[in-house]
């Protein structure tokens, strides 16, 4: 559609043009503008997704973001394609929300839309071919794969590359295209279809004439001839009495009813549908099954609950957010409960953000009981147009309650009363790849400025950062010490390793301590945990003679072996390949695997404990959607005696019957060289213990270790959350780390060690050169230093809190590393910037 440029104030008939400021879903900096279509002045509002051309053959979806009367000044603007909501399905708050993350987290906003949006919301383009109707097949010289795409598109009118593919069976049809394009017999056009796809039930239902009475009885008499069509309608109207009730038959039954059912003769239905007796039709029906809240479900608040309640609604009055710190156990969940049914009484929303969905199983069963299906779901293993129907019924209302995981902060609110984030001391809040690299507890806490809504964070074991706050009254501070019920807080020992290795009491990597509290407990009934934060068989598998060890190709970390699929495998960057029978190296049969993961304990326990009924959950058990709920579930059952698993294993999960939980390999969590591990340390070992003895049982929890005199060991022994947080908070002071200033991260990557060594030496000193030596650390090599072939330098920034500005430091930061990355010789450096890494 080509138009003529008109001024946008036409002094003739005073009409004006309007232009739309759009974010497009790509990595640019700029919005980009767009002109108003006459058609749809009016109905195009701020929020809505449109089509629109981008750069030479692009179609992408795209958001408005401003409408004004402004024609750009670098370029001529095209017309927006289409418009695909009348009514928008991103508010304008959720606008100002993206352009402020693009900002802080230093991205471009098409980024954030990107992330933001399901990607059921997003078009997909596909290239489509036609005839040209001007083309001239005689005089051409055609192949004889040519002559069949022309055949075939005299057949279809258009086809995608896709199906020209399948069509002619050749892989690569592009050059086949190109010749057909250049030789102007063909056309190439863009057919864009909407990825969302509403779920659709086909019914089956009388036609209006036989809901007559008369009618209907003269045709059952018609049918007594015909048995196999009277069946059919007999069985109708048994499941829609429609004699006693026509107006049944609006909803009629599901088609499936009739094909489903052997007894039912598929021709015979045809017939009856041909015969305009019987009528097909379509509903759209929701993805997600409708579930009755349970009629009396109420909480009933212990004492100690109730008061912390009272607590976080006082402190409600005088801060935004407020801390909730409770011991494992100690009925955080039915408190939330309570706040959740009182603010969605005031007509208010409430999300409620979980770490990961290992965790939602249990507690989304929870609140199912409260809140029934009026309560949404949103979380990666849902299919995209699961999470689209979770979005609109945002927009619609039909969901004012979301649970979700971190994603979930994208969601359309517009009148959240309440932000809760449970576990919220969990790292997977933070988005490491790609950009936006955003934190959603600490996002949480910009929309609740955004929308004026409370925040509730709870934990048992706080960031340091969220309990620095609330020592120093930006976060209102809530305590819950005890445990719900008579349930007691588990008794925590330490297994010595060195000692037990020495007395030879050690069978291979279990303690006799472990083994025979194991045994205990498993001939009582009982239930065990075993954590070991680390999947697979063996690290690495090791050559006694020469001693040459696994290695990935493309990175800098042993291949780890596993048993089951007897393959090596690179956690980092996915290499695979098979377990070599000798030595690479030496030619030795002599090799050997170093170090255990969760594989090789679960194969020594099943020599160890025959009789035991044992499960493993990490990463490679759990791939499938429902495969966390099927194991949870069959712990839950008792189907398993022994579960061991990754930290996945260590998150809110409530079982009333494990008395035993063990920790294995802790000492590598301790040592390893970042300033946040021995704070991780006390909380994976606090939130695994917290698995043990609720109810009446006081359960046990046994740690493994090498140097039984470590000071986190002890705090983690006596519960001393308070202990672990002063020591911590002074070297933080000390060494200036969060939460007293911000860090940012830079992550140089090149496939040459010299060049990426060159630009991150050369980056950091003009950084420092503005900034100065203290606020800049590094360049240094990280732990692992080379992942999928590119060698990697860290810079860290870091910039104080206060008496700064930081969008400049930001922008400063941005514009040293454009200086490098537009430079010739550094032109495949890529920088990734990570504000506020963890
Ligand atoms: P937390 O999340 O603080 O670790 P949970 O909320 O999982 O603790 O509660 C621990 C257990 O105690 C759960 O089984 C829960 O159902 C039970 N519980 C806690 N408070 C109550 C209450 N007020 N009424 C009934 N059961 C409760
Ligand atoms: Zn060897
Ligand atoms: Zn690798």
């Amino acid at each position: 559609m080509k138009r003529q440029q008109v001024s946008p104030f036409s002094e003739e008939n005073e009409i004006i043009t309007h232009f739309a400021d759009v974010i497009v879903p790509v990595p640019v900096p700029n919005l980009y503008t767009y002109r108003v279509p006459e058609k749809m002045e009016g109905s195009l509002k701020v929020g809505a997704r449109v089509i629109v051309q981008f750069g030479q053959k692009k179609v992408l979806t795209a958001v408005v973001a401003k409408i004004h009367n402004h024609p750009p000044q670098a370029y001529q603007a095209k017309y927006i394609l289409e418009l695909l909501d009348e009514i928008p399905l991103i508010t304008q708050k959720q606008i100002e929300l993206f352009q402020w993350m693009a900002q802080y987290y230093m991205c471009h906003v098409g980024e954030v839309l990107n992330v933001a949006l399901p990607s059921g919301l997003k078009i997909s383009s596909e290239s489509k071919i036609q005839l040209n109707p001007q083309g001239d097949w005689e005089g051409a010289a055609l192949t004889e794969r040519e002559m069949l795409v022309l055949g075939l598109l005299q057949e279809k009118e258009s086809l995608s590359y896709q199906e020209i593919s399948q069509e002619l069976d050749i892989k690569n049809v592009y050059q086949l295209i190109k010749s057909l394009v250049t030789k102007e017999l063909i056309l190439v056009f863009e057919e864009v279809k909407e990825k969302y796809q509403p779920k659709v039930v086909k019914k089956i239902r009388l036609q209006r004439p036989y809901l007559d009475k008369p009618i209907l009885e003269k045709l059952l008499k018609d049918l007594e001839k015909k048995p196999k069509q009277s069946d059919i309608v007999l069985s109708y109207l048994r499941h829609v009495p429609v004699f006693r009730d026509w107006t049944l038959n609006e909803m009629g039954i599901e088609k499936s009813f009739f094909t489903k059912n052997k007894n039912l003769s598929n021709s015979s239905l045809k017939t009856l549908m041909a015969g305009q007796i019987l009528e097909e039709f379509e509903v759209i029906v929701s993805r997600f099954e409708e579930f009755e809240p349970e009629k009396h479900a109420q909480v009933q608040l212990s004492k100690l609950q109730q008061l912390a309640f009272n607590q976080i609604m006082d402190n409600f009055e005088r801060n935004n957010i407020v801390l909730l710190h409770g011991v494992t156990g100690s009925g955080k969940t039915e408190i939330y409960i309570e706040l959740i049914q009182k603010v969605l009484q005031s007509g208010s929303q409430v999300l409620f953000l979980l770490p990961e969905i290992a965790l939602t199983t249990q507690i989304v069963a929870r609140l199912k009981k409260f809140f029934g299906s009026s309560m949404g779901i949103y979380h990666s293993k849902f299919s995209d147009n699961e999470r689209v129907e979770v979005w609109q019924g945002v927009v619609s209302g039909k969901y004012n309650f979301v649970v979700g995981v971190r994603s979930s902060i994208f969601l359309p609110f517009d009148n959240l009363g309440l932000l809760i984030v449970d576990e919220e001391h969990e790292n997977s809040y933070k988005q490491h790849d790609p950009a936006p690299r955003y934190h959603a507890r600490d996002m949480a806490a910009v929309i609740a400025k955004q929308q004026h809504c409370k925040v509730l964070l709870g934990s048992a074991t706080p960031s340091i950062e969220s309990f620095y706050h609330a020592q120093s009254g930006r976060y209102g501070l809530v305590r819950l010490t005890e445990r719900y019920g008579n349930a007691q807080l588990p008794q925590i020992e330490l297994a010595d390793i060195r000692a037990e290795r020495k007395a030879k009491t050690l069978k291979s990597h279990f303690t006799s301590k472990l083994l025979n509290a194991m045994h205990a407990a498993l001939q009582k009934g009982e239930q065990v945990i075993l954590f070991q934060n680390r999947r697979g068989y063996a690290p690495y598998i090791s050559c006694r003679d020469c001693a040459w060890v696994s290695k990935c190709q493309n990175c800098d970390v042993s291949l780890t072996y596993h048993l089951h699929t007897h393959q090596l495998v690179c956690h980092y960057c996915g290499y695979q390949q098979e377990t070599p029978k000798k030595c690479p190296a030496c030619g030795s049969t002599r090799l050997e695997t170093v170090g255990h993961g969760t594989e090789k304990l679960e194969d020594e326990l099943k020599l160890l404990f025959p009789e035991a009924s044992i499960q493993r959950m990490d990463l490679d058990t759990t791939r499938q959607k429902n495969a966390y709920q099927k194991i949870i579930q069959d712990f839950e059952e008792h189907k398993i005696d022994i579960l061991i698993g990754t930290q996945m294993i260590s998150k809110g999960l409530d079982f009333d019957n494990v008395s035993l939980v063990g920790i294995f390999d802790i000492d590598r969590m301790i040592h390893f060289p970042d300033f946040r591990s021995i704070e991780r340390a006390f909380q994976i070992m606090t939130q695994v213990s917290g698995r043990a003895g609720r109810k009446d049982k006081v359960g046990k929890v046994i740690i493994q270790t090498n140097k039984t005199d470590q000071a986190v060991l002890g705090k983690v022994i006596q519960n001393d959350y308070l202990g672990i947080y002063e020591q911590e908070i002074e070297e933080r002071e000390q060494f200036m780390y969060p939460p007293f200033n911000r860090i940012i991260r830079l992550i140089i990557k090149h496939p040459q060690q010299y060049i990426t060594n060159q630009a991150a030496d050369e980056l950091a000193k003009n950084l420092r050169e503005k900034l100065g030596w203290e606020r800049i650390l590094g360049p240094e090599a990280p732990v692992i230093s080379r992942v999928r072939n590119l060698y990697l330098k860290n810079i860290l920034v870091k910039i104080e809190r206060q008496n700064i500005n930081l969008s400049a430091v930001k922008n400063f930061i941005q514009e040293q590393i454009e200086e490098i990355t537009t430079q010739k010789d550094y032109r495949k450096i890529r920088i990734v910037v990570d504000v506020d890494a963890v």
